[in-house]
């Protein structure tokens, strides 16, 4: 059995799964059955990836294609557990993958990427992109010694 679908970038499936997307994410898997009332869900998931540099808050495009092995547990098999990470189906109901595919991929999209290895980021003080722009800011680093001068000085 074939499972296909296309869910929309802005799907409420996505609500506060952390990922955003650039475009429509596309599944494709295959489904076949395996010992008792089990299915087993091969297949990829690929989409483009909207997010966000870290260091300085530009966009950054992205694109993803992940694999995905995933068990279903049919709701009627005999002993069956609802457990933690379990992706259960109902027998009698259409066979839903969506929620098994947000689970999957917010474990594998990362949510931390950078624009450039070398992004300079925002500059603390005023915010300013060091990328692209530069500021007069002065880094004041704040060395130990000079502290225990100072303290001493103001005795
Ligand atoms: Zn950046
Ligand atoms: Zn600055």
């Amino acid at each position: 059995m074939l499972v296909e679908a296309r869910l929309p970038a802005d799907a409420p499936l996505w609500d506060e799964s952390g990922i955003e997307w650039a475009g429509p994410v596309d599944v494709r898997l295959k489904a076949s059955h395996a010992g008792t009332g089990e299915v087993v869900v091969r297949g990829v998931i690929e989409g483009a990836l909207a997010q966000t540099c870290r260091r300085c808050l530009e966009p950054v495009t992205g694109s993803l294609e992940h694999a995905v092995t995933l068990v279903f547990v049919s709701s009627d098999a005999p002993g069956f557990e609802d457990d933690d990470g379990t992706h259960v189906f109902d027998p009698g109901g259409e066979f839903d993958v969506s929620n098994a595919v947000r689970e999957e991929l917010m474990l594998a999209v990362d949510k931390y990427v950078v624009c450039d290895p070398d992004c300079r980021g925002l500059c603390p003080t005023c915010g300013v992109n060091r990328n692209t722009d530069s500021c007069t800011c002065t880094v004041e680093e704040a060395d130990p010694r000079w502290e225990a001068l100072r303290a001493l000085k103001n005795k």
